[in-house]
């Protein structure tokens, strides 16, 4: 049975991009689950606008490494039989190929990689605590899928009282209704910023 929501909604607002300068000294640049099994067409779950979103997500990481910020990479990470597989089919399995991030935002030995389990950047892990270690206020998230591990991590920084910007070239998802619907949420509920590779600046 059809709820009978229109085929063609319409967003109940523009969604607004806009310049950004953050402190580097109080801001973290976050890349969520930018694995091959995510990003590359050979991947498990390949999300084929994730390959994309490599320069610019790159062109942030190079601002972020430039200005001292401080960049921590989230890593979706199952053991075998993890319940998530019933939901979504194998991917990310503990030590492969596919759970590797990939070569071209290679984390440096000096940057954070957080292993998670669920959606949730901060479900289960050390996000909040290696964040608060640097006094960090302000969180650039970037990478994929944007109304899931994304759109899950925003939420859970802004219940935390971070501010959240998303940069809107740097996130992906499997089609234009879910990038829209994450974009929406992101601003309207948790009070983030948008705005892009280009005019997001730290100083
Ligand atoms: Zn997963």
């Amino acid at each position: 049975m059809s709820i009978g929501i229109s085929q063609t909604l319409r967003l109940p607002e523009e969604l607004k991009v806009e310049e950004v300068e953050l402190p580097s000294d109080k801001t973290a640049l976050i890349i969520v689950d930018m694995q091959n099994d995510f990003v590359r067409k050979e991947g498990k779950l390949c999300v084929p606008d994730a390959e994309k979103t490599i320069p610019a997500i790159k062109r942030v990481l190079e601002k972020a490494r430039g200005s001292g910020v401080t960049v921590v990479y989230t890593q979706d990470w199952h053991g075998r039989d993890d319940p998530e597989f019933r939901i979504w089919g194998e991917h990310a399995r503990a030590g492969t190929w596919g759970a590797e991030i990939v070569e071209e935002l290679k984390p440096r030995e000096d940057e954070y990689v957080v292993r998670k389990l669920r959606y949730d950047g901060f479900y289960g892990t050390s996000l909040d605590h290696i964040l608060r270690l640097h006094n960090i206020e302000n969180l650039v998230i970037t990478g994929t899928v944007a109304n899931i591990c994304v759109l899950h991590t925003a939420g859970s920084a802004a219940l935390r009282w971070y501010n959240v910007v998303v940069p809107v070239d740097c996130v992906s998802a499997l089609n234009e209704f879910d990038y829209a619907a994450a974009l929406r949420q992101i601003t309207f509920l948790y009070r983030g910023k948008l705005t892009t590779s280009e005019k997001l600046r730290f100083k």
